[in-house]
């Protein structure tokens, strides 16, 4: 079965000012890989659909939802905080990567395709249940996993964030919930200053100090991630994929290869395959340095859909 690649031209048009990190050119930086490796002829592209107030709200509070809508610009740009603004496209961007995570589950558990990256911004981990954060909105892993609990009846749902911030949104909309399990590398202290104050059971978290490369991530999946995710028997993989602690990402100060991205997509796939019957949704998070962001994709995109 395929492997969806889903997107959306609303993705490209939101955009929080020249010189902002979290920019349009990240996603034509996939795109061109795609191209460049000639995965693109693997992959089944999908548009991704706007996000339903009833899914959202699976995760988000309706008033939460609403300030969203009350603070969408007709021109110009607005501030959510220091790091995350909107533009007049901006709220249909954050629908439609929320709602390529509910397309994402359904095309999967319908049958009809295998697992699917979603290409969309902005990204979602560091936003908490009724505030944006980090140039995020709406929480679209969390929205993934409460849709195939909610829509499709499964019980476990195992989240993956190997961004380089840790996913303090997820954690949050999460903590001591007995139906997600998410593991998470991060490097620490460093923003947000969070995930390692007494996390909660179903939280296994390994921060990784500035410097810390290929040896210290595959010791921390190894040690950590794969027992626990082992023990959980998820039933469905959701990936906060962040690619900002590559070694050419000067976002953070982690050196990730190209070939850990590969490397962790291999071992986390054996664990969807002896579990969850292959069932994996990934979620663009972070990656800024857009030629590494590009790559790393493709490497993880190369396992997702059974490719050498
Ligand atoms: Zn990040």
């Amino acid at each position: 079965m395929a492997t969806a690649f889903i997107t959306h031209p609303d993705c490209l048009k939101h955009d929080m000012g020249a010189g902002h990190p979290e920019q349009p050119a990240r996603l034509t930086a996939i795109e061109d890989q795609l191209i460049a490796s000639g995965i693109d002829a693997h992959l089944q592209r999908y548009e991704a659909p706007l996000a339903t107030d009833e899914q959202l709200a699976r995760v988000h509070p309706v008033e939460y939802l609403r300030a969203i809508r009350e603070a969408a610009p007709q021109t110009g740009r607005v501030h959510l905080d220091p790091d995350t603004a909107m533009n007049p496209h901006t709220l249909d961007a954050a629908l439609r990567a929320a709602g390529s995570a509910v397309l994402a589950v359904d095309l999967i558990f319908q049958n009809r395709i295998q697992n699917a990256f979603c290409s969309v911004r902005p990204p979602g981990h560091h936003a908490c249940r009724a505030r944006p954060m980090g140039f995020c909105i709406f929480n679209n892993v969390a929205v993934a996993a409460r849709h195939a609990i909610h829509a499709h009846g499964i019980e476990r749902v195992a989240i993956i964030d190997f961004d380089v911030h840790h996913g303090n949104g997820t954690e949050e909309i999460f903590e001591a919930d007995p139906a997600v399990l998410m593991a998470s590398t991060f490097q620490h202290p460093f923003y947000p200053y969070s995930g390692t104050e007494m996390p909660a059971a179903n939280m296994v978290n390994v921060p990784l100090p500035a410097g810390a490369g290929s040896k210290h991530f595959h010791d921390a999946v190894t040690q950590h991630w794969l027992p626990a995710l082992d023990e959980f028997e998820p039933e469905l993989v959701v990936f906060s994929a962040g690619f900002d602690a590559h070694i050419e990402d000067e976002m953070a100060m982690l050196q990730f290869k190209d070939a850990d991205y590969r490397w962790v997509t291999e071992q986390v796939k054996a664990v969807a395959d002896r579990h969850a019957k292959g069932r994996m949704v990934s979620m663009l998070e972070g990656g800024y340095a857009l030629s590494a962001l590009g790559r790393s994709v493709v490497q993880h995109l190369r396992v997702l859909a059974g490719l050498n």
